[in-house]
């Protein structure tokens, strides 16, 4: 009997020729990442257990990465970044992407942002390498064929004490996407699309697998975005098999050698669901689930207040590139917050054109508020000074990936997770629109 792509990894990881779902391993862990939410809780655990004066496992495989709460006056957030800073320094750990200067963050050479993007970044997002992360989000690196998945802080200080962690082998499901993407839709409407027909708890602890031409036909930034998801649907982590994009991607970003696994065609599968992805149409997840799905057209009469484009599912350039293409030459109807996911992010809205305009110059024209700051910012709420934190019971349309009760703000605020196409179209009407009445 063959083996997915996750089981070849994890057999990898455990030195064993052969793994089953359901069976627990040992695995040998590649990259431990955690953040200033996590890593203060995740430090204390390490110290508790393997003492005041341990050390790592590996100075070189814990990449610290202050993202989530960091332009805010708020003591207890930015004492978790100088807990992060002395944890870095005691312990000599490479990657470290510091802030010191909150107030000009753009002069803060090693600062990135959002952790999932910086790790894709910075080059530690490897085929058949397994990452572990103190955030549910992280299984959006098995875009580049690695084993990612979210774990608690207990985990995460066993494995910065020992480098490996006792896991239990996911069974993989297999989303087969086929057919020419219509110019309208983008992979946020495809994972919403499944999220919607499986629900928030579809693949809890199983691996969803993406395949086929559509998916092939993706560029590491939408790829991302599927991979990112899985975790809206339960799902240990998502993977989409290396190519030739994933090695150009990676090509400028890491020279440390890696492995590429891909399921066998005898591989068992959980399931198997296919899509004809020409037949879809623009959707949204309406409050307050992502399961919760309709198509974007019918939403039409939900009247809005705010449109969000930022977060590691919706901020990256190609979200950016997205949302300006409906944006150019236009004006927004309601107050639209632009949160670039990275530093590098934030580079490309000045640099980066869009019919001879910059994508800033497009966004500020048409009347979004410029862009802020790289960061996680209201994706997660946070503190109340957090930039565009949700502090009222008003009607957003976002391109982030969660939208429970409180999870930019206020309690009863409403979020509609959507595309960035349809993001933006929504900010030209001040309704829940579907992109096509902007696009051609
Ligand atoms: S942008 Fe949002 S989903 Fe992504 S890591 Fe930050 S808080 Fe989590």
């Amino acid at each position: 009997m063959g083996m997915t792509l996750t089981e070849k990894i994890l057999a990898k990881a455990s030195s064993q020729a052969v793994v089953e779902p359901g069976q627990n391993i040992w695995v040998n862990v590649d990259l431990l990442m955690t953040h200033d939410v996590c890593g203060p809780g995740t430090i204390g655990v390490f110290k508790r257990e393997f003492g005041a004066e341990a050390k790592v496992w590996d100075s070189e495989k814990i990449v610290l990465i202050p993202d989530h709460y960091i332009f805010t006056t708020d003591v207890r957030a930015n004492r978790n970044v100088d807990i992060l800073r002395d944890f870095a320094r005691e312990q000599d750990i490479k990657y470290f992407y510091d802030i010191t200067d909150r107030a000009d963050f753009k002069a803060n050479p090693d600062y990135k942002g959002v952790c999932h993007i910086a790790l894709a970044q910075e080059g530690h997002t490897r085929p058949g390498e397994v990452l572990f992360g103190t955030d549910s989000h992280t299984c959006n690196a098995g875009a580049f064929g690695q084993f990612a998945t979210g774990i608690g802080n207990t985990d995460a200080g066993f494995i910065m004490g020992t480098g490996k962690l006792l896991i239990k082998v996911p069974s993989t499901m297999q989303f087969v996407l086929n057919g020419t993407l219509p110019d309208y839709l983008l992979a946020k409407d495809l994972i919403l699309q499944i999220i919607g027909d499986i629900g928030v708890a579809g693949a809890t602890y199983r691996t969803m697998e993406f395949a086929g031409e559509t998916v092939q036909n993706l560029t590491m930034e939408e790829r991302m975005t599927l991979c990112n998801m899985a975790i809206e649907a339960g799902g240990k982590n998502g993977t989409i098999a290396a190519d030739e994009t994933t090695y150009d991607y990676l090509r400028s970003r890491t020279n440390k050698p890696y492995e590429s696994f891909y399921s066998d065609r005898d591989a068992k599968f959980y399931s198997s669901h296919s899509y004809d992805v020409s037949q879809l149409e623009p959707v949204v997840a309406k409050p307050h689930s992502p399961d919760n799905r309709a198509l974007a057209r019918e939403c039409s009469d939900v009247k809005i207040d705010r449109v969000y484009i930022g977060s590691c599912t919706g901020g990256k350039t190609t979200d950016f590139i997205n949302a300006a293409q409906i944006l150019k030459g236009q004006k927004v109807k309601v107050p639209t917050y632009l949160v670039p996911a990275t530093q590098k992010v934030y580079e490309d809205l000045f640099t980066q054109k869009h019919e001879g305009q910059t994508l800033s110059e497009i966004f500020i024209e048409a009347g979004c508020i410029e862009p802020a700051a790289p960061s996680c910012a209201a994706c997660l709420g946070g503190p109340k000074d957090t930039f565009g934190r949700m502090n009222s019971a008003e009607v957003c349309v976002s391109t982030t990936n969660r939208n429970f009760p409180g999870r930019m703000g206020e309690k009863t605020a409403q979020i509609y997770l959507a595309s960035p196409y349809t993001a933006a179209a929504s900010a030209l009407t001040g309704y829940v629109t579907d992109p096509r009445e902007f696009l051609g």
